[in-house]
């Protein structure tokens, strides 16, 4: 368990992840479900296509966020959880109930951000 974070703290980010990916698995269901087959109405077809489109973006990027999820409870289980990827700093409890997957530091997100925004 990390030194910043209490036992209740703990446990109330272990929930927050587990509630979130659940709410991602969900999600991910149903997308899954959109994506079956079209019926033989062509009319509708087009639409649809680019419907399926939409979904398969959003089923790309609840992927990598139930990877963020995963590796954030595998973090809270071996005691490294709670500390910036990039400058080991410990990041605020605030932070962390807010967006409970971050593996970054407020500074060092933006500074990643902001140099993302450059290229
Ligand atoms: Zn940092």
């Amino acid at each position: 368990m990390s030194k910043e974070l209490t036992p209740a703290q703990h446990d109330e980010i272990k929930a927050l992840l587990l509630a979130r990916r659940n709410e991602l698995q969900g999600q991910m269901q149903q997308n899954r479900e959109n994506l079956s087959p079209p019926t033989a109405d062509e009319g509708g077809m087009v639409q649809r296509n680019v419907a399926r489109e939409v979904d398969q973006a959003l089923t790309d990027i609840d992927t990598a966020d139930l990877a963020r999820i995963e590796r954030a409870l595998e973090a809270l289980a071996d005691g490294s959880y709670g500390h910036c990827d990039e400058c080991g700093c410990a990041i605020p409890f605030e932070r962390l109930k807010i967006e409970p997957q971050t593996q970054h530091c407020v500074a060092c997100k933006s500074r990643w951000e902001q140099t993302r925004a450059h290229h």
